[in-house]
């Protein structure tokens, strides 16, 4: 893409509380937003391990009155938005904190659309265009994230798997972008590894398939080459040790660029990797891990000079070789990361199996990521991707 004869429309527009410690700016930012009875929206998991506990602790200093509501699944249902909804109500609630990985903060994001959207959420689907039946008049929101990954709390879409749709769906809309993200790394060193794993691989296909994607956007895309870099330098270390506060640090920073950067679009990994969540329950930044060089692989006929800008961000020298050449070296660090944070790189590890095939690559096709994926995909491609990374 480049430059000549158009126009575009570019926000970078969050309010970002970023750091160990942010957690106590939490009364600050509320009261900023006017907000005195807000609707905590979690998950169990995050409960379980004491978080919800710590930002009830720190609420309560702030003098605010806090309604739990932790009913959110590991792939957020429509069920879950209106328990969620049912819950603001009975609290009389003024505003929303959503604490958790990304399906906390997407079903915070839906709650919040809901309390003043009342068409069915199908009508909303970003696929006909129904972002813009989302006006600004949403209560006031709160993201705090506990995993480094899907940057949701920097992201303007919500991600529920609907009925009428069958499907993960995406809802997207700037209205939805949480008025302020308050980005604690403390939170996620308690994060075990398998998770901190998944979540990062998600972060770093966020920043890879963001550059790759079709969007123009050069903002952007320098956000996703650093984003790649923080998350290819600091991933592996965030695994063996999930004290590294460090690495816990970058890689919160590196998922929010990710989020930040897919502003552009994503591509054919997302894709694949929804399906995978909706039907086989497999978890969302796995698949994209273990999808992600396959993809790259076959993107190469498009993308290799795009392919070869990654090198630099993975630390790699790539001097005097030919583009293609350099897109090799960069999937095959995608390839070594996977083994070095203990990913396997098939789905049959993950109970795939050849027969769910066909279903997946319907869906696939459905999923509207792959529409701005560099090299178009006919369904017998997604057939052929799932094939590759079985
Ligand atoms: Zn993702």
């Amino acid at each position: 893409m480049s430059a000549e004869n158009r126009i575009s429309i570019f926000a970078f527009p969050t309010r970002i509380v970023f750091g160990p410690g942010a957690l106590r700016e939490l009364g600050g930012e509320t009261g900023r937003l006017g907000m005195k009875r807000p609707l905590l929206v979690t998950d169990r998991g995050v409960v379980g391990c004491g978080l919800a506990d710590r930002v009830s602790a720190e609420a309560k200093r702030a003098g605010l009155s806090l309604t739990l509501f932790d009913g959110v699944s590991p792939n957020p249902v429509e069920q879950n938005v209106f328990d969620g909804l049912e819950k603001y109500r009975a609290g009389k609630c003024d505003g929303i904190i959503a604490l958790g990985g990304g399906s906390a903060l997407d079903t915070g994001k839906a709650v919040r659309l809901r309390v003043t959207h009342g068409l069915p959420l199908e009508e909303y689907d970003d696929l006909v265009n129904g972002g813009e039946k989302i006006g600004p008049d949403l209560p006031p929101m709160v993201a705090m994230p506990t995993t480094a990954g899907t940057g949701s709390e920097v992201g303007r879409s919500a991600v529920i798997i609907l009925k009428a749709t069958d499907r993960k769906t995406v809802i997207f809309s700037p209205y939805l972008i949480p008025r302020v993200a308050i980005a604690d790394p403390e939170l996620t060193l308690g994060m075990p590894p398998g998770l901190t794993a998944g979540t990062g691989l998600d972060a770093l296909t966020h920043n890879v398939e963001a550059y790759l994607s079709l969007g123009y956007h050069p903002m952007c895309d320098a956000i996703a080459l650093h984003g790649t870099r923080l998350a290819v330098r600091n991933l592996a270390a965030a695994v063996r040790d999930g004290k590294n506060l460090v690495a816990r640090t970058e890689m919160m920073m590196a998922a929010m660029m990710g989020a930040v950067a897919f502003q552009k679009g994503l591509g054919a990994v997302h894709s694949l990797a929804h399906p995978l969540s909706s039907i086989a329950n497999l978890h969302h930044g796995t698949a994209n891990g273990i999808l992600l060089p396959p993809v790259l692989e076959f993107n190469k006929l498009t993308s290799e000079e795009r392919l070869r800008d990654i090198a630099p961000a993975m630390d790699l020298d790539v001097a005097g070789k030919s583009a293609s050449e350099a897109a090799d070296v960069v999937i095959e660090r995608v390839r070594r990361l996977l083994k070095e944070v203990g990913i396997p790189d098939r789905l049959s590890a993950f109970g795939i199996t050849r027969e769910m095939i066909p279903a997946l690559a319907k869906k696939a096709m459905e999923d509207g990521c792959r529409l701005l994926n560099p090299r178009p995909c006919s369904e017998a491609d997604m057939v052929a991707l799932y094939e590759r990374s079985l």
